[in-house]
């Protein structure tokens, strides 16, 4: 199997470093990967396809598949009058009502309000839908309640390893007007003596002046609470906590699932000593 990724690593919602372990993971399961690599043409070859592109990258194969991102299919909703923005999602309002009275929208083809960049932004995802689809659905029946908003919470499985990110990234919290600090920091998933530990590595991203949490990116073994952990994050965020309150939080540890301190913490810890470095 060959994947061509147009970004110079895999995988560019996360850091390139995460990037480039998940590109190692691909390989070591006998993928090849071609990064920084665009596809400009894909034609029959015989009984086979062949793809050309970028730096002389030309492969063959039996099956190509294009995951080259995500549009909203918003034909209908705009030929019944209702306003879309410029990437043609439907525009709503916390309410989910159209620009139409009595006309709801949730799910891929609807802007969606961004928690932290208080803004409405593109970004499909199927936990944002089902909220979006549930206040639709009760405000369409007489109700008034607002979808709070979405932080882009994801995780995703790639072999033996899960990558997740939650909030924002340094250079999106920089470009929505943050003061962010970023810190990696690598630990194990659970106590290294306890059989089955595997690297743990978070970035975690905080406002120099508020020490809010802003973001977090974690890279781990799929069976060492990736998700959980990055719920954390998620939750903390959501609820403007600060790096301190995050420390602070009572975290449930046994030696083969956590430390006492969870990496999260061991994480903003680690936040708060280079903070002190360099402030
Ligand atoms: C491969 C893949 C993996 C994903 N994994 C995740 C994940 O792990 N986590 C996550 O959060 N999100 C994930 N997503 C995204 C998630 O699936 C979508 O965000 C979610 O399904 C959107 O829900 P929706 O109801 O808006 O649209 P859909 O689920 O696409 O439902 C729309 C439905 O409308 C129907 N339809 C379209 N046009 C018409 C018409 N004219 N008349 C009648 N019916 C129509 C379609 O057939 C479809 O059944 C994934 C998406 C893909 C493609």
């Amino acid at each position: 199997m060959t994947l061509v990724e147009y970004f110079p690593t895999v995988l560019n919602t996360v850091h390139t470093s995460f990037g480039k372990m998940v590109e190692d993971e691909l390989k070591r399961h006998g993928v090849e990967v071609h990064s920084g690599t665009a596809v400009d043409k894909i034609q029959q070859n015989g009984e086979r396809l062949l793809l050309t592109g970028s730096s002389g990258f030309s492969a063959t194969g039996n099956l190509v598949l294009v995951a080259a991102g995500a549009k909203p299919e918003s034909e209908i909703a705009k030929g019944a009058g209702i306003l879309l923005n410029p990437q043609g999602a439907i525009k709503v309002n916390q309410f989910m009502e159209t620009n139409i009275p009595n006309i709801y929208a949730a799910g891929d083809c609807v802007e969606t309000w961004h928690q932290l960049l208080q803004k409405n932004v593109y970004m499909p995802l199927g936990t944002t839908a089902h909220k979006q689809g549930r206040v639709a659905g009760e405000n369409a029946v007489g109700g008034k309640r607002e979808f709070q908003g979405s932080l882009g919470t994801q995780v995703v499985k790639v072999f033996d390893l899960a990558i997740a990110r939650t909030g924002l990234r340094e250079e999106e919290a920089r470009q929505a007007g943050y003061d962010p600090l970023t810190v990696s920091f690598e630990t194990w998933d659970h106590k290294v003596y306890y059989p089955g530990a595997h690297p743990f590595n978070i970035r975690v991203t905080a406002d120099v002046n508020t020490k809010a949490i802003l973001g977090a990116q974690i890279i781990g073994h799929y069976q060492g609470e990736v998700a959980k952990r990055i719920d954390i994050f998620a939750t903390a965020i959501f609820h403007r906590m600060s790096v301190e309150q995050l420390n602070d939080l009572d975290l449930s540890y046994t030696p083969p699932l956590s430390s006492p301190w969870d990496p999260v913490q061991m994480a903003v810890q680690a936040w708060s000593k280079q903070l002190n470095k360099t402030g």
